[in-house]
């Protein structure tokens, strides 16, 4: 069977549902006449985070409008004005039926961050500072700038931040607010791994008051530490989403990550996504593409130094470490944008560059802009190596700047990568992409490296990807925004321990699928890894 995305059979496993749920029941909403439907809304539960797992287009930001009362539900009926005494008989007998009551009497306190933090500097002006003081309901102003780090910047313009500057302060300013109901639309996106698990910890904070908290959210290891249950959305993107049943957290990402729902007999994923338990072996020696001395550069109040390195044909490289630590900066004097100050890149080569933040001012459409920017576009080849796993064909006839941040970023890796080039430069590529399309972009970036016998480097956060794609790493360390230094590239082991005890991290394996997940701090395994020194692999 088809995947139903694209109409051929697809390599990649597209996230669609390959078998029907025996029935669906009435929808609560739909947009109009082939229009996109939602089938089923989430428990909601007081004291407890609930997390929402699903491919985007999916319906998940849907229902945070619905259950914040920004849309009304029709109920499938888009031609005439629903009744709220409508929409209370539907869940009748269900705690939906309460909820519904209290929202339509304007009796529910319900907070909201949003998925597109860089878009927050257009609605709120002013300081840091000022925001947060103006929204501290709760009085918990100094336990969460502290939580968050943000009191270097609470003096800030908050049209300078940073995209990890902005989250953390919509994650606060959400938080500080008093509500009977929270809803996180991705709340890790531009984090680094220790600042995502400081973000769980503000969020998981308010669950532990007694609040009902929803988080959506596509970084495995991230979401998995931050809900005590899960539902997953399945269906067709654009078309239909389905809510699934709650499952514990453990069992609903291992559900996921095998692409079958057994209660519903639903599956949606041909194949199990599989993780390796050991590190990938160490490479003897293999053909260097690309040398480049140790290389210096300062900024006023920064000072950056990398040691010399190799990148290996036919290797993905992957660059981890906190932020304003420097990354960036790397990846620009790779791609030629900034000159180091002292050092050189040694042999020429061709690299083709992902910034980290995009900006989409072409006014035409994507195919368009597909047409003179992607070389083969219209090739077979194209069609299989990049139209397919990223999806580009549902993207064709929009306009370049009325894309999301999830389709601005997959059509941006794709032009990249549709390239011809030595070195394919990815910073940050998996921000906005949900779990599927992370998974894909990665079977996608390792299958052109190696048919061009080119490399790939690419500056990630997210640890279930990075384990997933990476043949090496290099560590940025030092002290964000003053100081960052960069270690030759080295194997994934020893760059995780290395990375992973500076953070005070330990991962384990999930027993059934073996995904990674943290340790919880200063439990049995923790210590136990932390006294072996081995914080990623067990032995
Ligand atoms: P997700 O958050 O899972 O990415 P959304 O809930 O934003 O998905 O959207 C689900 C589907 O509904 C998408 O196909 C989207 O284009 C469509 N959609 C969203 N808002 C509207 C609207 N106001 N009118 C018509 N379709 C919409
Ligand atoms: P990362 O990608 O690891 O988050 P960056 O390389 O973007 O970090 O930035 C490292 C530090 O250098 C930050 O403190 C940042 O503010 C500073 N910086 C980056 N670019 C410039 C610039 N053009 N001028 C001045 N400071 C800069
Ligand atoms: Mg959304
Ligand atoms: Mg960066």
């Amino acid at each position: 069977s088809g995947c139903g995305i694209c109409t051929n059979r697809c390599p990649f496993n597209a996230i669609s549902i390959i078998n029907l749920p025996e029935a669906l029941e009435d929808p609560i909403h739909r947009y109009g006449q082939n229009q996109f439907e939602l089938f089923g809304l989430p428990t909601i539960k007081d004291g407890s985070v609930v997390g929402l797992l699903g491919p985007n287009g999916i319906g998940k930001s849907t229902i945070i409008r619905i259950l914040s009362g920004e849309l009304k539900p029709n109920l499938g009926n888009f031609e005439e004005e629903t009744s709220w005494d409508d929409i209370t008989n539907f869940f009748k007998g269900n705690q939906l039926q309460n909820y519904f009551q209290k929202l339509s009497e304007g009796d529910l306190k319900v907070v909201h961050k949003p998925q597109m933090v860089d878009l927050l500097p257009k609605v709120v002006k002013g300081k840091v500072d000022d925001l947060l003081n103006s929204v501290d309901q709760r009085n918990r102003l100094d336990f969460v700038t502290s939580s968050l780090q943000l009191e270097t910047i609470m003096e800030r313009e908050i049209a300078n931040l940073s995209g990890g500057e902005l989250q953390r302060v919509a994650i606060a300013a959400a938080v500080l607010r008093d509500a009977d109901f929270y809803y996180f639309d991705e709340p890790t996106s531009w984090l680094d791994v220790r600042q995502r698990l400081y973000a769980i910890n503000v969020i998981r904070e308010l669950a532990e008051e007694g609040k009902s908290v929803l988080v959506i959210e596509h970084d495995l290891a991230a979401l998995d530490a931050i809900s005590d249950y899960i539902h997953i959305l399945y269906g067709q993107p654009g078309g239909y989403g389905v809510v699934s049943h709650m499952r514990g957290v453990r069992v609903g990402i291992n559900a996921y990550i095998n692409g079958f729902l057994r209660e519903e007999n639903v599956r949606f994923r041909k194949q199990p996504i599989e993780f390796h338990v050991r590190p990938p072996a160490t490479e003897v020696e293999a053909e260097a593409l690309c040398e480049y001395s140790s290389l210096e550069k300062s900024y006023d109040g920064f000072y950056l130094n990398v040691d010399e390195g190799l990148v290996q044909h036919d290797e993905i490289l992957t660059a981890f470490g906190p932020n304003g630590i420097g990354k960036t900066t790397f990846a620009k004097m790779l791609a030629g944008v900034e000159k180091p100050d002292e050092g050189k890149i040694k042999k020429k080569v061709k690299i083709s560059y992902k910034p980290q933040y995009l900006v989409s001012e072409y006014s035409g459409t994507v195919q368009e802009f597909l047409y003179t920017t992607a070389p083969h576009y219209g090739t077979n080849l194209f069609k299989t190596e990049i139209m397919r796993p990223f999806l580009l064909e549902e993207l064709l006839e929009k306009k370049m700047d009325e894309l999301s941040g999830g389709e601005l970023q997959r059509l941006s890796v794709a032009i990249s990568l549709s390239q011809e080039a030595d070195i394919y430069l990815f910073d940050e590529p998996t921000a906005y992409m949900d779990v599927e399309q992370r998974l894909r972009a990665a079977k996608a970036i390792r299958r052109v490296t190696e048919s061009r016998n080119a490399a790939a480097i690419i500056v990630d956060h997210d640890i279930v990807f990075i384990d997933y794609i990476s043949s090496r790493a290099m560590v940025f360390t030092g002290e964000p925004g003053v100081e960052g230094h960069a270690t030759s590239p080295m194997d994934l082991r020893s760059a995780m321990n290395k990375f992973l005890s500076e953070v005070g991290i330990t991962f384990r394996r999930d027993k059934e699928t073996r995904r990674p997940r943290v340790n919880k701090l200063d439990s049995y395994l923790d210590r136990e890894q932390k006294e072996k020194g081995e914080y990623y692999y067990l032995k």
